[in-house]
């Protein structure tokens, strides 16, 4: 019984979250009729409970799409905004105040909006019907609502009433139905009446007689006939179903009159269910044929798209994850395979070798004096705090590279996941780590032992550490010389180098001045007057009789004569972009450096430094022997407590964090930040779904072929 409306609402709200272009339709019934006309009321009788908002501010300004949904087996009632995600709303004030809120937030200006809210209504004492509400009928406007309001309404409320829903007209009874609004539309759409049904209300108002002339409504006769109710709340307890007190007093109210009694005349709130009921499975009844059709073609052309776009291909949401976070434990796992102990130890003694070449070119190969090398201080071996950071960068920026991989690239919450938990893991062991690590190390602040082996192959190390740095430079230097021209860079750097000397020696002579004005300021004075006697582009070679010793070519220049040299020296020097000067510069530092580089390798390729007592003169290979011997020995402290932490750390925070147990909504929503899964388990979901719809109506035609052959 009524099995067809209840698994025909069931394929609508799934179609409803499938197609949004309404090609798939089922029929509803749309309640109109006049403000205070008492279509709330008729609709709060239906449902059993006071839910919709109250008061004279217009307020339905958006369609309300109700489903009732009968639920026999339970006494739980309540409702549920499926696109809210409120979950179960048991408190009907709180859907009251729910459905004022999303109506309110249509703002004044645009009055009414045709994007509909969806509720439905989960109850033992509804009948399965899909309903809708809409704004009232209003017949003045009033001063604060502009005049297209009226025609606003009366456009959505068009929209709603065409085929193949169901119109519930609602008229007072104590309104003239030539006035009623919402037959006048009614007739528009379906001018026999055929799916339209008239609703009369406040039956209480009107004596008997004329009610039921009313209900026998000749002038506007209607296929399905006309209903008299009485709808007013009984106020009271708002948890209290109203349903059968409402029916009480209808039964009180008609019982009282015999003319409601009369063959034909059809009153009361039960009665108005039951005809709802019964119009609305016929007409599901008669439509299911043209909604299988739909359905058909629907689910054809998505299978189609689907075998065509995906192959076939099952896709869902946890799938997805799990592949992701397979995809990224593995990359994991062969990142911590190729990064075992030795690599650890390369990369560490990689570090310090860097090290080690700032820290000789800063303290020995800046010096001109290289011979005259201090005697090595011992305290110079790398902090460990350095050297852990740098691991920590290392592994960070390789965990960084994993997070933004394929997929991850989708997904940056994920990917900032991973780097916190990388960095949560990694700043958790630093403290024991660095400790560790630091104990072990001690040692060598004081003595660092070294057989003549270690010796051997530290020089070893050296020499190819020198020889790379050495490459390096010349290669530089090389690229300097392509993009700049050879002959244009010498040129460049010859004058470099004439106007640092040239530099050097005004320097001095400025120098030999000051140092003259101190010590002997008469003369110099003296000095001064006859300079400015001699014409200033004169020759400033030195008067023989002044000079002693070259400090005294100074004694001749006066601040102004040097000035007037400068000038002159400007005007004739050649014109040399700045950028180039920066370049021949960057040459000339380059080439110094080469020299110096391949003074250190012939030492370091040199009797003396084969021998491990002169490890003052072969600083570089000392320091090589020393950072084999730290890497050598911090490895196992950071491999045991940090590496091995993390690499047994990372995969389970992984899966916890990222994984199939995060929940159907985190993954949901993880898989449909990757636009195209997102669209593969839209079409998945789709097929599924009308799927789904097809079994369940090919069901609801067996019965009813089944039901017709019992009739014959
Ligand atoms: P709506 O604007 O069409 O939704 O109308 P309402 O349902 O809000 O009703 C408007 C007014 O009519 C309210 O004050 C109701 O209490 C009152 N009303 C509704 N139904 C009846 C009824 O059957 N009899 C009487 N006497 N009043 C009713």
């Amino acid at each position: 019984f009524m099995l067809l409306t209840k698994k025909l609402i069931e394929v609508r709200n799934v179609l409803n979250s499938i197609d949004h272009n309404d090609t798939l339709k089922l029929p509803s019934i749309v309640v109109i009729g006049s403000q205070s006309s008492g279509k709330s009321s008729v609709l709060e009788a239906i449902v059993g409970h006071e839910f919709l908002p109250k008061g004279s501010n217009m307020v339905t300004r958006r369609p309300i799409e109700l489903t009732l949904i009968h639920t026999p087996h339970t006494k739980e009632e309540y409702g549920e905004f499926p696109s809210l995600g409120l979950g179960k709303v048991h408190d009907f004030k709180r859907i009251q105040e729910t459905l004022r809120d999303l109506n309110m937030a249509v703002p004044e200006s645009e009055c009414v909006s045709s994007k509909p809210i969806e509720l439905r209504i989960y109850s033992p004492n509804v009948p399965d019907l899909t309903m809708i509400d809409l704004p009232g009928y209003i017949q003045i406007t009033s001063k604060n609502q502009p005049i297209s309001l009226k025609e606003k309404i009366s456009e959505l409320c068009e929209k709603y009433i065409q085929e193949p829903n169901i119109i519930l007209a609602v008229c007072a009874a104590d309104v003239d139905l030539a006035n009623s609004e919402a037959l006048r539309s009614s007739r528009k759409v379906d001018p026999l009446g055929l799916r339209t049904i008239g609703v009369i209300t406040k039956m209480d108002l009107v004596e008997p007689e004329r009610g039921v002339a009313i209900l026998r409504n000749q002038d506007y006769p209607l296929h399905l006939g006309y209903i008299g109710v009485v709808c007013r709340a009984p106020g009271g307890s708002s948890k209290e179903n109203i349903t059968q007190a409402v029916i009480k007093t209808e039964d009180a109210h008609f019982r009282s009159s015999y003319q409601y009694s009369q063959r034909g005349v059809f009153v009361g709130t039960g009665t108005l269910r039951r005809k709802l009921m019964d119009i609305l499975e016929e007409n599901m009844g008669s439509n299911l044929g043209s909604i299988i059709k739909a359905v058909q073609k629907e689910l054809d052309e998505t299978r189609y798209q689907f075998k065509v776009e995906y192959n076939d291909q099952k896709m869902s949401a946890e799938s997805y994850v799990a592949e992701s976070v397979d995809k990224l434990k593995h990359r994991f796992k062969d990142f911590s395979r190729a990064f075992g102990k030795p690599q650890v130890r390369l990369e560490i003694r990689h570090m310090l070798e860097q090290r080690m070449l700032d820290i000789c070119a800063q303290r020995y190969w800046s010096d001109p004096r290289i011979n005259e090398l201090p005697q090595l201080d011992s305290s110079s071996t790398p902090e460990e705090d350095r050297l852990y950071w740098d691991l920590q960068l290392d592994l960070a920026s390789t965990m960084e590279q994993l997070a933004e991989a394929e997929p991850f690239n989708h997904h940056p919450d994920a990917a900032n996941t991973i780097k916190t938990m990388t960095h949560e893991i990694l700043s958790s062991r630093s403290q024991a780590t660095a400790d560790q690590v630091e104990n072990t190390i001690k040692p060598f602040k004081y003595e660092v032992e070294c057989t003549d082996g270690e010796w051997t192959e530290g020089v070893k190390r050296s020499i190819a550490l020198v020889q790379t740095e050495l490459e390096m430079c010349e290669d530089a230097l090389a690229k300097i010389k392509t993009t700049v021209g050879t002959k244009k860079l010498r040129k460049a750097i010859n004058f470099v180098i004439e106007s640092d000397r040239e530099e050097a020696r005004r320097a001095q002579r400025r120098e030999a001045v000051a140092k003259l004005r101190e010590s002997n300021p008469r003369q110099y004075l003296e000095d001064q007057a006859r300079a400015s006697r001699d014409s200033p582009s004169e020759s400033t070679e030195p008067h023989g009789e002044h000079s002693q010793d070259d400090d005294a070519h100074a004694q001749e220049d006066d601040r102004s004569a040097s000035e007037d040299e400068d000038e002159l020296e400007a005007a004739m020097r050649p014109h040399f972009n700045p950028k180039l000067l920066v370049k021949a510069r960057e040459a000339l530092s380059l080439r110094d450096r080469a020299l110096v580089l391949k003074y250190r390798l012939s030492a370091l390729k040199s009797k003396t430094c084969k021998n491990s007592k002169n490890k003052a003169q072969c600083p570089e290979a000392f320091l090589a022997v020393v950072a084999e011997k730290l890497a050598y020995t911090s490895v196992m402290f950071i491999q045991v407590e940090l590496m091995n932490e993390f690499v047994f750390q990372l995969p389970r925070m992984i899966d916890s964090r990222l994984g199939v147990k995060t929940g159907q909504e985190a993954m949901e929503k993880f898989a449909r930040e990757n636009p195209l899964v997102g669209k593969h388990l839209e079409l998945m979901e789709k097929r599924m779904k009308l799927e789904e719809v097809w079994e369940k109506l090919n069901y609801l035609v067996r019965r009813q072929e089944e039901a017709k052959a019992r009739k014959w």
